[in-house]
């Protein structure tokens, strides 16, 4: 697949194992969803300043140049974390 300028630089997996991280990783998201890179396919994304997340955060994106999908796992309850990266087909 040729490389999208759009998002070429979210094509990557990333570990997240933390509330910092996973909060670091929405405000990512945010920026991305704000200015146009990515368009939310399943939500909500929870806000990155939340104090109460969701037992599992689990969220998908689109990105808007290729529409290469993009998700969100992440287990916040028992704090196992979890990951950011674009979804594999192949
Ligand atoms: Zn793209």
């Amino acid at each position: 697949m040729p490389v999208c300028s759009k998002c070429a630089e979210l094509d990557l997996t990333v570990e997240i194992r933390s509330l910092g991280e996973l909060r670091k990783a929405l405000r990512g998201i945010q920026d991305n969803l704000a200015d146009g890179t990515l368009e939310e396919v399943i939500g909500p994304t929870p806000p990155a300043d939340t104090t109460r997340f969701p037992d599992f955060v689990s969220t998908g994106y689109a990105c808007r140049g290729c529409s290469r999908v993009f998700r969100l796992d992440v287990e916040t309850y028992h704090g196992r974390g979890g990951t950011w990266g674009p979804v594999r087909y192949d």
